[in-house]
């Protein structure tokens, strides 16, 4: 299926199909970032909106993932993205008491339900604005960000049964468009094909690095008795408030790999499983991850979308004494690729020589066909003869992926336009998001580095050795970045240290390795798969981290694996100006390759030209005119750079001004001369 070719420049919002019942978090009415209406004397457009009042997504560069509403929150908070697809879950009775969906009734209703609306918080932060304004989940005890939810509704709502490849297109690319609006991402769904769209989008997001929540429920939200509420509750906290960077199910207080899971009752609330590997994540009194089982994809890549899958893909179910005449049919052209479901650990029956002739012509043909277990539980191996025959005709082991991930993985395969039959092959054998276990975890091996210390302190239980690990392994992780040790950090990590564990102050080694500077470690950590997005105790990003310490080479690595500015746009502004007023060129050098608009104005309409033109810096003003910054810029007072330097009487800042205005004067006129010559 082809997805579209081309990204549309609007966020999902203005997507005609999306039906909107709250404006987009990140564009405030007048389609002014900060939410505030225009100075009146203000002469400059805002050039990232469109004619039509759109945002203009190209344009926006640091204007991205900005605060909004009437006041800055003095509150952590998180914004995740609900993309309401449809499902039991938002289901409401009808005068027959079937239930049915109910469109545009869904963001109205919970706005009315105190324990999914916080609308005191809601009061103060949005003001006379807040019943427009997203939606406010109540503080959460032990979590440390109030999360702010806009809910997205499709437009028609679907049975999930009635979803297919174009809705999965739909979903992934609206996520791709609202990527860094938000912190985190929950869809809700029906339940009955859930584990073939979670498992479809874990291949279509490539170097995710955000948390993507599937959920539903076996009974709506708005009924008395209800799992959609614990459900959905529990999907935004996680959302909001840990970096999972994996497409997940939350169902029944656990929390899966999607592409693990598959659906196993359709009566009971503990509606999912996934067999062959342990949920993330268990809401009980308290919120436990396993962060040691999180998948991290260890690419130095951004976070893209895959829109096209191949359609030409099948599931084929041997039972005993199939047809040869059904799977002929079966495998036939066009079709391209197969899992086929085999008896236990993955048998086929030797017996039947007509069909191994079938499927050796088929992967002769080069039709991929995957080998996987009809058990729910288990993998395929060599253990028989039955199954390695198999292998022998060019059937690739599926090991103990689900027919739901093996079939998505199939379709995504099978459209890598760049791969070759055998990359194809070699893809379907390899872990790809976590989907499949093939070797042992190398995770015991870790006990000789350890074991000194467990013996001394006489401790022998897993339990203390868990504990000392993860009492010891954070620290030497620390060290060893502090000492820009790249082989000592690989050694941890072969001893089953955690690279990515968040301190008491939430901050990873990655913090620290961009305030140290060494791009050697944090390459390394990238590498590995520390996430980029992790916001410490204090907001801060790694990104962060490597602009206030002026590390050029490694915000650019970081920049290029997807890390990107957040909070508001006006204290990005405020930061050029204080770099501007304290002459630090190096550090406006930083903002700027981290994606910052060095034009970007503070609270007081003032840019950093502004500041450096009153303080009479002339690094940063040269530094800012270079880079081409709006000379002319005009505060909230009306005024420019320049007129602030002639009522300071700054005399080398007005005839630098005045030489460059003179300088544009003469460009205008016909001659081209660079900016640079300024520097002499
Ligand atoms: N038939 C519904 C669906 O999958 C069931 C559910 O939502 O649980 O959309």
């Amino acid at each position: 299926m082809n997805g579209p070719s081309k990204m549309p420049k609007i966020i999902p919002t203005n997507d005609a199909k999306l039906v909107n019942q709250q404006p987009a978090i990140s564009t405030p009415t007048n389609g002014n970032p900060s939410g505030r209406s225009e100075a009146p004397w203000k002469r400059k457009q805002l050039e990232h909106v469109n004619a039509d009042g759109s945002l203009d997504l190209s344009k926006l560069s640091m204007r991205r993932n900005s605060s909004y509403g009437r006041i800055p929150s003095e509150t952590q908070e998180a914004k995740v993205l609900v993309i309401y697809t449809g499902g039991t879950i938002g289901m409401m009775r009808n005068e027959k008491h079937a239930l049915e969906p109910r469109p545009n009734e869904f963001v109205r209703k919970i706005r009315k339900y105190p324990n999914m609306h916080d609308d005191v918080y809601a009061s103060k932060r949005f003001g006379e604005t807040k019943n427009m304004a997203p939606l406010v989940l109540p503080y959460v005890e032990g979590q440390h960000r109030r999360i702010l939810y806009q809910i997205t509704e499709y437009e028609p709502l679907l049975d999930s049964s009635n979803m297919g490849v174009s809705d999965w297109v739909r979903i992934a690319t609206n996520i791709q468009q609202s990527y860094e609006f938000f912190d985190g991402f929950v869809i809700l769904h029906g339940t009955d094909t859930m584990a073939y769209t979670a498992s479809a989008l874990s291949f279509m997001f490539e170097n995710l690095g955000k948390t993507v929540i599937i959920t539903g429920s076996q009974i709506p939200i708005f009924e008395t008795r209800t799992d959609g509420k614990d459900n959905f509750t529990s999907a935004l906290i996680l959302a909001g408030n840990y970096i999972i960077p994996e497409v997940c199910i939350f169902f029944n207080s656990r929390l899966f790999r999607g592409n693990r899971t598959i659906k196993i009752s359709c009566e009971s609330l503990d509606a999912f499983n996934s067999p062959n590997t342990a949920p993330l994540a268990k809401m009980g009194i308290n919120v436990e991850i396993d962060f040691r089982l999180i998948f991290r994809s260890c690419t130095m890549e951004k976070f893209m979308v895959h829109t096209k899958l191949a359609e030409n893909v099948g599931l084929l179910r041997l039972f005993p004494s199939i047809s040869i005449g059904t799977v002929k049919a079966f495998l036939q052209p066009p079709m391209t690729g197969i899992v086929l479901q085999t008896y236990g650990a993955g048998n086929f029956p030797t017996s039947r020589a007509d069909l191994i002739d079938i499927l050796r012509e088929a992967t002769a043909r080069g039709v991929l066909i995957v080998n996987c277990t009809q058990c729910n539980e288990g993998s395929v191996c060599e253990l028989y003869e039955t199954g390695r025959l198999l292998q022998d005709i060019g059937i690739i082991p599926g090991y103990d992926m689900t027919p739901e991930a093996a079939l998505a993985k199939l379709a995504y395969v099978l459209s890598k336009e760049g791969w070759d039959h055998e990359m194809r092959m070699l893809m379907m054998k390899s872990n790809l998001r976590g989907e499949l276990s093939r070797e042992r975890n190398p995770e015991m091996q870790e006990y000789d580095l350890i074991d000194a210390v467990a013996r001394t302190l006489q401790l022998t239980s897993t339990k203390e050795l868990h504990q000392l690990k993860s009492t010891l392994f954070p620290a030497m992780v620390n060290s060893a970045v502090i000492a820009g040790d790249v082989s000592k950090l690989s050694n941890l990590k072969g001893y089953g240290a955690d690279l990515s564990v968040e301190n008491y102050d939430r901050r990873t080694a990655l913090h620290v390795a961009c305030c140290e500077g060494n791009f050697d470690v944090v390459q390394y950590l990238l590498q590995h798969g520390v996430a980029v997005h992790v916001r410490d105790r204090y907001d801060h990003t790694p990104l962060m981290d490597a602009i206030l310490h002026d590390h050029h080479q490694i915000i650019g690595l970081l920049v290029k694996c997807g890390a990107h500015l957040t909070g508001s746009i006006r204290a990005i502004g405020e930061s050029l100006c204080n770099a501007a007023a304290k002459n630090l060129p190096n550090r406006l050098e930083s903002y700027r390759i981290a994606g910052a608009d060095l034009s970007q104005e503070d609270t007081c309409g003032r840019t950093a030209l502004h500041m450096a033109a009153m303080h009479g810096n002339m690094a940063a003003l040269r530094y800012l005119v270079k880079k081409e910054v709006e000379i002319d810029a005009v505060d909230y007072l009306g005024l420019t750079p320049l007129d602030y330097a002639i009522k300071l009487n700054t005399t080398p800042v007005i005839d630098f001004l005045l030489q460059k205005n003179a300088r544009r004067g003469e460009e205008i006129d016909g001659d081209t001369k660079s900016p640079d010559s300024f520097e002499s």
